[in-house]
């Protein structure tokens, strides 16, 4: 067990994920409260019943700086690090950022561990990156900023640069400043992964609500096509859950409704997520690609069979293999893959073999995700069971796949992080060039509003050329959707006009 106790609740966001960083196994204990110097939570240091947990890192806030102390194994008379820095207290992303540094430096004089994004901790890296470039800050300067302010480790500064550049590239062609996105979200999937955490609904339980759903639906897109009417649209995303899990009917007519009510003249990219193969037939690839959609994505995550039969998935590699055989026949030329590292079981050579034959189908773009625990999770949930098949060498599944994405002509063009990543790693986005997927970035980097529409869309305005940005929520649970889309629909009427002016 790690305690950390600080002076009050300051800066705690700032340290637990670094402090999850470097104890990634260990529980983390919080608490508040007293001046913590020397003698945590009013203690005696010689208090034999305390259990202060294999290390205690105390934060001792004051008006003209702070304090911080490791101290190791319950021993309280004397710290294994210590730092004091002087900085008004006013003052407070500097006052935080010196925090950051400090406590990195002791952690890493400490464990003899260096992390790979330094005390970057947010989910995403590259946004200042891009700013930087975009003001016409030179690569070498942004370099040296990543590694003073943040220590950045070399490889991530490089990643960071690269994918800001190509992300400059590729918006100079889109005004992206004059458009938005827009999402469409559909929740179901033919089960459920060992490791989801998004708005996902069983088939075998919630089939028979697809219907209901694909009209509650086209009841929210009819009404929400003039929310943005005076900015052009540029690209729409189809996402889930599995949009494929619907019939082609119903995708079509879900389709057919957003070209009823939405501009689509100046639409850049379509895509729809045909994530599980189990979902894809010939049927759906074939009416998906008559009606326009330009980029579809097939999620294997692992190429082991075993693993798929660990993680909930009921279809086999060679599912895979033909499904995306079919939609080269059909046409797509605009084919992503995303791949997970990290999976419950998997060593090195098996996310060799997955990279093998991702290698042999030769997709346009490989999205490598580092698994992320999240709370909702059932691999969280269920975690004692599956403990003893944990993830082993993350970081150096993930370098085999920077080597391949090199190999293949895939050049990394979007990155982001989310909490609790295996080794606070990241989710790369490679593609070859000209099939990079433009609202990854959008998204990403907060460069235009999304609407979103669907149980558990995340609508985000993005307010003052990019000072501010809001967001509003669709409700997550189906029920709530189909029973309440009149009241989520004036929500979101409601959202849209408190900010006008501003987007
Ligand atoms: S395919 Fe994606 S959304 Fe569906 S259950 Fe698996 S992880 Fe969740």
């Amino acid at each position: 067990m790690i305690r950390l106790h600080l002076t009050n609740e300051a800066f705690e966001q700032d340290i637990r994920p670094l402090l999850k960083s470097f104890f990634s196994k260990e529980e983390l204990v919080v608490s508040f409260g007293g001046r913590p110097v020397n003698l945590p939570f009013g203690a005696e240091a010689d208090d034999e019943t305390a259990d202060w947990g294999r290390y205690l890192l105390a934060g001792d806030w004051r008006d003209d700086g702070f304090v911080l102390s490791l101290y190791r194994d319950g021993d309280l008379t004397c710290a294994v690090q210590k730092e004091e820095k002087q900085v008004p207290f006013t003052e407070r992303k500097k006052f935080r950022d010196e925090v950051k540094r400090a406590v990195y430096r002791m952690l890493a004089a400490e464990t003899g561990k260096e992390l790979p994004w330094g005390t970057l901790t947010g989910v995403r890296p590259v946004k200042q990156v891009l700013e930087r470039l975009e003001a016409g800050e030179c690569p070498e300067s942004i370099d040296a900023f990543l590694k003073e302010e943040y220590y950045c480790s070399e490889e991530k500064r490089m990643l960071s640069l690269a994918v800001a550049g190509k992300e400059k590239e590729l918006l100079t062609e889109l005004d992206y400043k004059n458009s938005y996105s827009l999402y469409v979200g559909i929740p179901f999937c033919p089960t459920t992964c060992l490791y989801c955490s998004f708005t996902s609904y069983p088939l075998s339980r919630f089939g028979h609500q697809t219907g209901a759903y694909v009209e509650a639906l086209k009841k929210e897109i009819a009404a929400s096509a003039k929310l943005l009417a005076d900015k052009r649209l540029a690209t729409v995303y189809f996402g889930g859950g599995t949009p494929t899990a619907l019939s082609a009917e119903e995708l079509r007519d879900v389709i057919r409704t957003v070209k009823q009510y939405f501009p689509t003249e100046t639409i850049a990219e379509w895509t729809v997520e045909a994530g599980r193969p189990d979902t894809i037939t010939t049927e759906k690839l074939q009416m998906l690609y008559d009606e326009g959609i330009s980029r579809i994505s097939i999620n294997p995550q692992t190429m082991n069979q075993k693993t798929l039969d660990v993680i909930g998935r009921q279809h086999t590699t060679e599912d895979i293999c033909s499904a995306f055989a079919e939609a080269r026949r059909i046409g797509f030329d605009n084919i992503n893959m995303d791949l997970i590292i990290g999976l419950t079981g998997e060593n090195a050579e098996d996310v060799e073999t997955t990279l093998r034959k991702i290698g042999e189908l030769s997709p346009d773009s490989v999205t490598v995700h580092t698994l992320a625990l999240k709370r909702a999770a059932r691999l969280n949930i269920e975690k004692e069971q599956y403990q003893d098949k944990g993830a082993v060498q993350v970081s150096d599944m993930l370098t085999a796949s920077v080597k391949f994405a090199k190999e293949h002509g895939y050049a990394p063009y979007y990155l982001y992080r989310q909490k609790n990543m295996e080794e606070n790693l990241e989710n790369v986005g490679y593609a070859r060039p000209g099939k990079e997927g433009l609202y990854n970035i959008l998204i990403m980097e907060e460069k235009h509003s999304i609407l979103a529409l669907g149980a558990g869309g995340a609508t985000k305005l993005v307010l003052s050329g990019g000072e501010r940005i809001e967001r509003s929520e669709n409700v997550k649970s189906l029920k709530d959707y189909l029973e309440r889309t009149d009241e989520m629909i004036a929500r979101k009427h409601a959202f849209f006009e408190q900010y006008k002016g501003l987007y």
